[in-house]
């Protein structure tokens, strides 16, 4: 069965002056679906979450909300919940109060205002700082606190804009464990802005990759990481080594290339069409880089390099390895000890990767 779309942007168009900052934008949010808009600063997240919000209203294009449509609508008309970067809680609150905000606005019962605050403060496991002000709580508190007063309402969806950038990493780690505890509790329709690619593919069921205004590919994560629809899209993502270089064959599954540095590659053929000659970005991540067991192995003539370790550097849960390889210097991540590998520096490896771990794309401005 198909869920019910909670979220509908349709052809959405934003512009200040003649800036065009969100350009077309579609998207159908499903009902209880986590999605991300990920993208470098300017991209247009904000000013989009900003309209959903009922902050900015769109030049172009219709915004639904469980089926209603809300161009026009204010803000506390649109039944969200919402959390910032800055946590907002109101200073001369105590928590509760904080917390009790929204429904007393909206003229609930004091005695369900007590519960219902007492259960979302147990939801965000921090029953015993109600009493407490604002100022006497940690950033990572303060922030529960603004999710804790964002659910309390019971939102038809809940609004991140970037809620974990102003944590140090240990915490923003927790927090993020966090939500996605919430999320699973809950399964409140969300939507999330961050810049960070990690945290996009750690909440999120799928992401928007977002670059100058303009959706360049939806999809989960592991879609955008593995089937990236464009350069922009498998750089923002994660790693990668990049080479240059130029299409030699065009063949029915895979593309021969050899790079500026003379290095034979061998990549799966996707959707992007590419003929003999053709001037190319060529890119393997350093996790599919394999080493190989002896420089004397593997007799294939592509995929294969032989280089020097310039540096590696043990960092708990992988070494990485700066390797000078066929005039490239390319980065390899192993699950390993590089005095296990043979990777101290100065020594000489064989590398190679798989076809379908070679993405190639048109060389910019080629
Ligand atoms: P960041 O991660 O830095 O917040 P973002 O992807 O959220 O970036 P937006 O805040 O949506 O980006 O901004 C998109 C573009 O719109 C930027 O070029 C920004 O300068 C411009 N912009 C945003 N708000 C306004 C405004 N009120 N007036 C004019 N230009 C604006």
């Amino acid at each position: 069965m198909t869920k019910k779309v909670d979220v509908e942007l349709k052809n959405i168009q934003k512009s200040f002056g003649s800036n065009v900052v969100v350009e077309d934008f579609n998207l159908q949010i499903a009902q209880g679906e986590c999605i991300s808009f990920l993208g470098p600063s300017g991209c247009g997240k904000t000013t989009t979450l900003n309209m959903i919000a009922g902050f900015l209203e769109p030049n172009q294009g219709e915004l639904i909300i469980k089926g209603k449509k809300m161009n026009g609508v204010p803000s506390n008309k649109r039944d969200l919940g919402m959390v910032f970067q800055t946590y907002s809680l109101f200073p001369h609150m105590t928590v509760a109060e904080n917390v009790a905000y929204g429904l007393k606005l909206r003229k609930v019962a004091k005695a369900e205002i007590q519960e219902r605050v007492q259960k979302v403060l147990q939801l965000v496991k921090l029953p015993h700082v109600a009493d407490r002000y604002p100022k006497q709580l940690s950033g990572g508190q303060r922030q529960r606190i603004a999710i804790a007063r964002a659910l309390v309402t019971e939102p038809s969806v809940l609004l991140l804009d970037e809620p974990l950038s102003n944590l140090d990493a240990k915490l923003r780690e927790e927090l993020r464990e966090e939500l996605k505890r919430l999320r699973q509790v809950i399964g409140v329709t969300t939507i999330f802005v961050t810049h960070d690619q990690e945290e996009a593919m750690y909440l999120s069921d799928r992401i928007v990759v977002l670059d100058h205004g303009k959706v360049e590919q939806i999809g989960t994560p592991w879609d955008i990481y593995n089937n990236p629809a464009s350069e922009f899209v498998h750089e923002f993502i994660g790693k990668s080594n990049r080479m240059e270089g130029t299409v030699d064959t065009v063949e029915d599954t895979i593309i021969r290339l050899t790079t500026n540095a003379g290095i034979s590659i061998e990549a799966k053929r996707r959707k992007i069409p590419f003929t003999v000659g053709d001037q190319v970005s060529i890119y393997v991540r350093p996790e599919k880089i394999n080493v190989l067991d002896s420089v004397k192995s593997s007799d294939s003539s592509s995929n294969v390099a032989t280089g020097v370790v310039r540096y590696s550097s043990f960092l708990g849960s992988f070494t990485e390895c700066m390797i000078e390889a066929g005039g490239e210097l390319l980065n390899v991540r192993l699950q390993a000890a590089p005095q296990d590998l043979g990777m101290e520096q100065g020594g000489i490896v064989k590398l190679n990767w798989k076809t379908e771990d070679v993405y190639v794309f048109p060389r910019k401005g080629s």
